[in-house]
């Protein structure tokens, strides 16, 4: 390192043995600025802390006048300093003070300094403070200063939080180690959970981070580089998947990244500074999730979370972890945290323990958001960088139903998250002692309540919420959390332990409905423009015949000497609709000719979720044996807006004249043609939307789970003839009304209905 004297393994040493010395913290800091000024030529070397309030604290400093020290305090964004803080990556200047974020403050006597070089305090990708070095002359410093300030931010970053300076901290401005932090990311599965944080792929901290051997260093280093290479070639050969449902794309990253040239050199430069080898790795990471920070492309985001989990193995193989979590010491009230987790991965734990489930990745179609919806765990997605924001350990709060997260809550917070969680359990009483209530009107209408489920562990919500049966069940999931395609014998035993389990009441299976959104890993989908209008559901069921084929010939087989009830995801044509009953009758006929045991009978419907049907249902109505009407993916349609993407998502209400005008005529044409028609998208999931569907006619809803007690009780108290005469004329006159979800928010309060 030019300029710098002995170099940043010289600093290294001497600070290492400043951190052994039994003398209070003010007097160790102060002795580790004067040591880092000298070495690296610098006229001022100071230290800034971050505190819980959010401001940067002067706490030692060499060159500045001493007065300043605890009395400068600035905010996260003030000056150079804050813009360090606030970016997280070093600011490098020869002339400071023209710099647009400059800020002076008299009393530390800075205006003679004109060159600056700050550096972010980092640890685990939380910033913890600011190190600066100055200097009169404008000059500029060099790379290598640069990285040897990083590499010495390490070091005070384990002094900071090994809660050494909280002994000299002003109550309430303690240095921010621990912070309280309130985060709001994207609501994942309903229901609030108070918990303790467990990390699913516990954190490597280094604790030695200074080598006493560089060459043994780099040569650990290089062994586990090996290693690590060497196991990602036996996964890959092996056609194995990694923990939490990785696939062969990411192996494949991660293989690339294991022999990237630029990754290794960064690392092997890390240790030749002086550091350990586990340090050097947390040091090229610590750079690598600064640039996670900052960009915004999603597939060069992806592939720096890639390099990153490669850097957390490394690290894991370094410091000989094995990267299996301890499930079987999950505490009570456990709540997972990770960067991305497979739905697998989730399954793995104890349920009884698991509350809730942050996620840094996660959108609400992710497959470990259905297994979490289905398992009851509260979930929230999409929170950057909560795995380095937490220890285990730390409590905290999810609110699965805003998508906010408190993590180390403040009292206050926490007392009225546990009244609302008892206000919930209330509530809950209440919804079950309903439970074997027929759902009839006040004017003795029956209302079907079924619900929705696609997984094993959603078969006990038939007994726990009373519903008349399973209205839809999205065979998919089954495909989806799989880490290989689930062979026949495998569906046969899923379909059958549905039917047994529900006994008397219908089951409706829905034939497999993929593509778009619901991707499997193991087959290599095409990569298309608009994957929701793409190659997907019946689709792909009628060009590649034989997927769909043998999962009919497994819902055949499951329902022998039973009633089946089958329905097809996506038509778009009455031909189609022709087609894939076609193949059911196919099937039919080549099990009986083998003399298979046969269902007694087998009613086979649409789903009616893509608009064109909207105009076919005169053709439609003599072939089919029932509807289900899919109102997630007919609005989607309908408005042209994508479920799936938050900004335009909630843009159009569903409780608006175009659909609820659509979904009346679906009804009339059903009762009319005498077929049984029945809604399973989330429409029915809420009080107000079964309110209206009960007015345009609907007489059978398929509901999550979670959502049968709400409805019920409203149900059960609302007159389906008011709700008619309240629904209808909003759509029949010639002006419709623009705001039907307020007008009939005002009829349930007018009624007493509980919304
Ligand atoms: C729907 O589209 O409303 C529906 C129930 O199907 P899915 O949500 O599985 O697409
Ligand atoms: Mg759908």
């Amino acid at each position: 390192m030019r300029g710098a004297l002995g170099g940043p393994r010289v600093l290294l040493r001497r600070l290492r043995e400043v951190m052994a010395e039994p003398v209070s913290a003010q007097e160790r800091l102060d002795k580790v600025v004067v040591l880092i000024a000298a070495n690296m030529v610098a006229e001022v070397c100071s230290v800034y802390v971050l505190r819980v309030d959010g401001t940067l604290e002067l706490y030692a400093t060499e060159g500045l006048k001493r007065e300043a020290v605890h009395q400068t305090v600035l905010r996260q964004d003030e000056g150079l300093v804050g813009l360090v803080a606030s970016e997280a990556q070093p600011v490098n200047l020869s002339e400071a003070q023209t710099h647009p974020a400059f800020s002076y403050r008299p009393e530390t006597g800075e205006e003679i300094y004109h060159s600056f070089l700050g550096v972010p305090i980092l640890r685990a990708g939380n910033t913890l403070g600011v190190l600066v070095v100055q200097n009169r002359a404008r000059r500029t410093y060099s790379e290598e200063e640069e990285e040897a300030l990083q590499t010495t931010a390490m070091v005070l970053a384990e002094m900071i939080a090994s809660g050494e300076l909280l002994s000299i901290a002003k109550p309430g401005a303690e240095p921010a180690i621990r912070p309280r932090l309130h985060l709001t990311g994207q609501a994942l599965s309903d229901g609030i959970a108070l918990g303790h944080v467990v990390l699913h792929e516990p954190r490597v901290t280094v604790k030695d981070v200074i080598a006493d051997d560089v060459p043994k260093e780099l040569k650990r280093l290089d062994e586990a580089i090996a290693t690590l290479r060497a196991d990602l070639d036996l996964m890959l050969e092996r056609g194995e998947v990694a923990d939490g449902g990785e696939h062969r794309d990411v192996l494949d990253a991660y293989r690339m990244f294991a022999h990237d040239k630029g990754w290794l050199r960064r690392l092997r430069e890390a240790v030749m500074t002086g550091l350990t080898a586990e340090a050097g790795v947390e040091r090229v990471q610590s750079d690598n999730r600064a640039r996670m920070l900052r960009v915004t492309d999603p597939y060069l985001r992806d592939r720096l979370h890639d390099l990153d989990d490669l850097g957390n193995r490394l690290m894991r193989q370094l410091m000989g972890q094995d990267h299996a979590p301890p499930r079987e010491q999950l505490p009570d009230s456990a709540i997972l945290v990770a960067r991305s987790m497979g739905p697998a991965a989730l399954l793995d734990y104890d349920r009884r323990k698991l509350r809730g489930l942050i996620l840094e990745e996660g959108g609400p179609n992710s497959h470990v958001a259905i297994v979490a919806r289905a398992l009851g765990i509260a979930a929230v997605g999409e929170i950057e960088n909560i795995s380095g924001l937490v220890d285990p350990g730390d409590a905290v709060i999810v609110d699965g139903a805003t998508g906010d997260i408190h993590i180390r809550p403040p009292s206050d917070i926490e007392s009225a998250y546990s009244e609302r969680v008892k206000l919930r359990a209330r509530r809950q009483a209440q919804y079950r002692a309903l439970r074997d209530k027929p759902c009839v009107t006040k004017d003795g209408e029956s209302i079907a309540l079924m619900i929705n489920a696609g997984l094993l562990v959603d078969l006990p919500h038939l007994s726990e919420t009373g519903a008349g049966g399973i209205g839809l069940f999205r065979t998919e999931l089954q495909f989806m959390i799989a880490t290989e395609m689930p062979r026949i014998s495998e569906q046969l035993a899923l379909y059958r332990a549905v039917l047994d389990s529900a006994g008397d009441r219908p089951v409706t299976f829905r034939t497999l409905d993929i593509g778009g959104d619901k991707v499997l890993p193991y087959m290599r989908a095409e990569v298309e423009e608009n994957p929701a209008l793409g190659w997907r559901a019946i689709r792909l069921g009628l060009d590649r015949p034989g997927l769909m084929r043998s999962q009919i010939r497994a819902l055949l087989q499951a329902a022998a000497s039973r009633e089946l009830k089958v329905m097809f995801p996506m038509v778009a044509t009455v031909a189609e609709f022709d087609e894939a009953k076609g193949m059911i009758e196919r099937e039919l006929t080549s099990l009986r000719r083998r003399r298979h045991k046969l269902p007694d009978r087998v009613e086979v419907g649409v789903m009616v979720e893509v608009p064109s049907l909207l105009f076919q249902l005169d053709e439609l109505m003599p072939k089919v044996d029932f509807l289900s009407v899919g109102s997630n993916d007919l609005a989607q349609f309908l408005y042209a807006s994508d479920r799936g993407n938050r900004r335009v998502a909630d843009r159009f209400d569903p409780i608006s004249a175009p659909m609820l005008r659509a979904l009346k005529m679906i009804a009339e044409k059903a009762r009319a043609a005498g077929k049984p028609v029945a809604l399973c998208g989330e429409l029915a999931s809420k009080p107000i939307g079964a309110l209206a569907l009960v007015g345009l006619g609907y007489r059978a809803l398929s509901l999550t789970p979670s959502a049968l007690g709400p409805v019920k009780a409203m149900l059960l108290e609302l007159d389906a003839k008011k709700a008619e005469a309240a629904v209808v004329p909003l759509l029949e006159t010639a002006s419709p009304s623009p705001n039907i979800r307020e007008r009939l928010e005002s009829f349930a309060a007018s009624e007493g209905l509980p919304l």
